[in-house]
């Protein structure tokens, strides 16, 4: 138990008090922040400061500086923007400012600050370390402290956390916000492509981003538009006007009806001169005769409600920047928190400051290799990727004949958001390096029935947004008949694969694998994606499809709270899809997830929270709760006995109702986050088949072109995964190791963590006696 005269911890030391502040641009996702960063802290026995209104709120002290309990950011997960406020703050630019923002720390206590923003908001942070031990002296000169009260603070500990919607810093994958505003530039642009197509509109589009092309590049790999124009990557010709127009006249004749050109804000040329969306959409009028339209999407991109990607990334940066208070040292220079793929890092803070605005000398200097590498390395690769999949006829790429293959593309599973912009994204990359790409309609019985067809540029057009499964999908799995399915490769003569779907698709793998010895047919390179909403593929840490998901489950989530918290105490057990894997279920008061299970006693530990919670509260302004219920997790506790079961406890204190989310978490359009991980490792699936095809060449006897393809190495036969930082191929054999058949999961279950975390920051331990 806490002390609660808030001074000294249970173990007598004076508790660490950690201040929190929000500057520069809102983003959404930084309420989270100040959620974990305040709960965390109580829960280390710390004291947590929220500072009102950035740096602003520092210089002037008073009642801009307060203390918050756990009860304080209640509710802070699904709000957009920050309720402690933001501002720009002239005076602390200045030492006269950070004179007086010092006195307020010391005269508060506060050892600590995490500060989220942009790189001014933590060049100003740590410039007020750097100058501490002078401020301080010098606030005891001038009699404003006693020397004192200054012994306890001999230093200053900062910690950055990065929150913009322009995923403008360097040495981080994203900034908090960026994603939930990728998602309102998304449905944006996709309502924009259908009024485009109905009246076959030329759209120009102008995204945020004076020095960083993120969000532009991220929206029109996500939305599949036709043109980009990014600071980092300025046109390489002079006449950028009239390649532009050739390109978008190509895709017209292809049968394009719509075309959509995204601008970043800061878009210039490659003499600097700015690119503006008005003088591209007169050149689309005037070479052209395009019927065009200009949008300036403004201030609704910095997003309002944060997407479940932005919650997550605040929460665990939260936890980790707590952390990194704890363990900081007066040596130690303030860390960073920031992200490489999932996992959550540290960086030192002047280090990424210093390298993000080295990107904007860069570009002044007209030195754009450079300021491509200045951002993290996916970004030129996502850049490649989606000139890859977007260019038709670009004979750059073309591999000689002899290397180029016919890759049968086929979706095995429930449908997943992602699994069409995938599929599109692999046929556009195969057929630029000049292979055949063959789609197999309706999984392996589809194959069966020789329902396979050859897939052009203009087929997949379109795709990148739609949800569901365009080729068909099914659970069957090639045991149905694996000697007809050899037949089947043979005679479409498929030398390469790719299997897009969920635990079938990985199940697939494994006997066709398995079945080389005995069929040479499968002795091709073959490579599974992960597409599955409930995130169970071994040899991944997201599968596609599961962020959408998440999101359709945080959206219903957060619909269901606010009507439990209308009826003031109403408990909702809300039932989620998984399978066995309890992943999706990840998020609230309580989960009851297959890897645990769930008991009476599981039970009855809820049932005293939620008397005790719902009991404290005389005043009934407590907001309902929640329990997420896995489909599988119990055959006896299903959802309506759970309920019945909390309803008769509550005893009149609170009732209980049901939710089962049923079919809607497949989501109707994919989440952005799911088409750009589709891109991205579509491309490097094809990438791995060309590989693989390449070492294992058979100089062919026929008279055929294509190539005879022989390789029965267990590398061929691979996943394609996010592992913690990096994108890794494993093999399927080795990955077997790791996997539950009988469960269809894997054994490894890395969120399993998050879902502490996720439970401690809802309820466990802490009332407001506690904060
Ligand atoms: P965004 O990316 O949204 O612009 P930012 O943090 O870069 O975020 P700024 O306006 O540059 O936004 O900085 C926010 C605040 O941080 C400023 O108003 C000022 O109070 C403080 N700040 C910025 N740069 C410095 C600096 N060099 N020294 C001291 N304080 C600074």
């Amino acid at each position: 138990p806490l002390k609660a005269d808030g001074t000294e911890s249970a173990s007598g030391k004076r508790r660490k008090r950690i201040g929190v502040l929000t500057s520069g641009g809102d983003s959404p996702g930084m309420n989270a922040v100040v959620r974990a960063i305040v709960r965390v802290a109580i829960s280390r026995e710390c004291d947590a400061y929220a500072i009102f209104e950035g740096f602003e709120g520092l210089v002037q002290g008073g009642n801009l500086i307060r203390k918050f309990g756990w009860g304080d950011v209640r509710g802070y997960l699904a709000i957009g923007g920050t309720l402690i406020g933001t501002a720009r703050c002239n005076a602390f630019r200045t030492r006269e400012g950070r004179l007086k923002a010092a006195c307020n720390l010391v005269k508060n206590g506060i050892d600590a600050l995490i500060v989220c923003g942009g790189d001014g908001s933590l060049t100003g942070a740590d410039t007020l370390r750097s100058e501490w031990s002078g401020l301080i002296e010098e606030l005891v000169k001038e009699g404003q402290l006693t020397q004192k009260e200054v012994t306890p603070f001999t230093h200053l500990i900062i910690v950055g956390m990065v929150g913009s919607i322009d995923n403008d810093m360097s040495s981080t994958d994203l900034t908090i916000g960026a994603v939930t505003s990728l998602h309102r530039i998304c449905e944006a642009v996709d309502s924009i492509s259908s009024t485009a197509l109905s009246h076959s509109r030329a759209f120009v589009i102008e995204v945020m981003g004076r020095y960083c092309g993120w969000l532009a590049l991220m929206a029109a790999v996500s939305t599949g538009a036709d043109f980009v124009f990014i600071p980092e990557r300025p046109p390489s010709t002079d006449d950028w006007e009239s390649e532009m127009c050739e390109v978008l006249g190509r895709y017209r004749k292809l049968g394009k009806r719509k075309t959509i050109v995204i601008v970043a804000e800061g878009a210039i040329d490659k003499h600097l001169n700015p690119i503006k969306a008005n003088y591209i959409k007169e050149l689309l009028i005037n070479r052209m005769g395009l019927d065009t339209r200009v949008t300036c999407l403004g201030h609704i991109q910095r997003g309002g409600s944060p997407c479940a990607y932005d919650r997550n990334l605040a929460t665990s940066q939260g936890v980790e920047a707590v952390e990194a208070v704890l363990e900081s040292t007066p040596d130690t220079p303030s860390p960073m928190i920031g992200i490489r793929e999932n996992k959550i890092t540290r960086q030192p803070l002047m280090k990424a400051v210093q390298l993000t605005q080295q990107v904007a000398i860069a570009i002044s200097e007209k030195d754009f290799r450079r300021a491509m590498e200045l951002r993290d390395p996916e970004f030129a690769d996502d850049y490649d990727a989606y000139i890859a999949t977007t260019t038709v006829d670009d004979y750059s790429m073309l591999l000689p004949e002899h290397q180029r293959l016919r890759i049968g593309i086929i979706h095995i599973g429930a449908p997943a958001g992602g699994m069409n912009q995938a599929t599109r994204a692999a046929v556009r990359f195969a057929l630029n390096r000049g292979h055949i790409t063959l789609a197999i309609q309706n999984g392996f019985p589809g194959l069966l029935d020789d329902n396979v067809h050859e897939l052009s540029w203009i087929d997949v057009d379109g795709w990148a947004a739609k949800g569901g499964s365009e080729l068909g999908t099914n659970r069957t799995e090639p045991d149905i008949d694996l000697g007809m399915i050899a037949y089947k490769f043979q005679k479409h003569r498929i030398n390469a694969l790719l299997l897009i779907g969920g635990f079938e698709a990985y199940a697939s793998l494994v006997m066709l694998n398995a079945a080389r010895d005995k069929y040479p047919a499968f002795c091709i390179p073959m490579v599974c994606l992960p597409a599955t909403i409930s995130n169970n593929v071994p040899g991944t840490d997201f599968s596609l499809g599961c962020d959408t998901s998440l999101n359709v489950i945080v959206e219903s989530c957060d619909a269901i709270k606010q009507s439990a918290s209308a009826s003031r105490r109403r408990v909702f057990v809300v039932e989620v899809q998984g399978g066995n894997c309890g992943y999706l279920a990840v998020g609230a008061t309580s989960t009851y997830i297959p890897e645990e299970g769930v008991s009476l006693k599981t039970l009855q530990a809820d049932i005293n929270h939620l008397t005790r919670r719902f009991g404290e509260d005389k005043k009934r302004t407590s907001s309902g709760r929640l329990i997420l219920r896995n489909e599988r997790v119990s055959d006896t506790y299903t959802t309506s006995l759970t309920a019945d079961i909390i309803q008769t406890e509550g005893r009149g204190l609170f009732d209980c109702r049901t939710c089962v989310l049923g079919h809607t978490q497949q989501g109707s359009s994919p989440s952005p986050l799911d088409r750009i991980r589709a891109v991205r490792l579509a491309v490097k699936c094809i990438n791995f088949l060309e590989n693989h095809a390449l070492s294992s060449l058979v100089l062919n006897e026929t008279s055929s072109t294509r190539p005879k393809i022989f390789n029965n190495q267990k590398e061929s036969a691979a996943v394609i995964g996010i592992l913690g930082a990096h994108v890794a191929f494993n093999p399927i054999v080795d990955l077997i190791q790791d996997t539950d058949m009988k469960n269809r999961v894997s054994k490894k279950a890395w969120w399993i963590d998050l879902k502490n975390l996720v439970e401690l920051l809802s309820k466990w331990g802490y009332t407001e006696d506690h904060s």
